[in-house]
């Protein structure tokens, strides 16, 4: 069985230039896509990266990226929607393109599915209630970019 994980990957200047990526597609096996990336010239790069694999695999890599230097943050334990703010009209769905905020057919509601969530900060912009504040790649979870 596979399974797809959304990190947040934070290189510092020490690992920037390492050939990390490389090696955890080689030697892990895993299957991985960009979903988006961030330079701070000369400070730190930020990724987000959808990670497929057996959960074996996928557990071995993150270890290997944090033993490698790489700060890895698990995107859907680090992203909420402030549920209290939310009034469910819909206009986060029309900028989500993983499908992580959509219309819950039973109940009429907008559903928040955080293990979709890419970080893309879409849905921040989109929010008249601010109820996504920090759903982005440049403060997930409260790991602010250093500026
Ligand atoms: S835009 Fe904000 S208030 Fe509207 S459904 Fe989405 S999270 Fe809720
Ligand atoms: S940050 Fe918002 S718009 Fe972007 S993928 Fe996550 S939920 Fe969707």
């Amino acid at each position: 069985m596979e399974i797809a994980k959304n990190v947040l990957l934070v290189f510092r200047t020490e690992v920037m230039y390492q050939p990390v990526i490389y090696r955890l597609a080689r030697e892990f096996d895993l299957v991985f896509n960009i979903l988006e990336a961030k330079i701070f010239p000369r400070r730190e790069g930020r990724l987000i990266l959808e990670l497929r694999g057996t959960p074996d695999r996928v557990g071995a890599g993150v270890a290997y990226l944090a033993k490698a230097g790489v700060e890895v943050t698990s995107i859907a334990d680090n992203i909420r929607r402030d549920d209290e703010r939310c009034v469910h009209c819909g206009a986060c769905t029309a900028v989500c393109r993983t499908g992580a905020l959509a219309v819950d057919r039973d109940t009429g509601e907008i559903a928040f599915v955080p293990e979709r969530c890419a970080a893309c900060g879409q849905c921040e912009t989109a929010c008249p209630m601010r109820a996504l504040a920090g759903v982005n790649i440049e403060r997930l979870g409260g790991v602010e970019a250093v500026r």
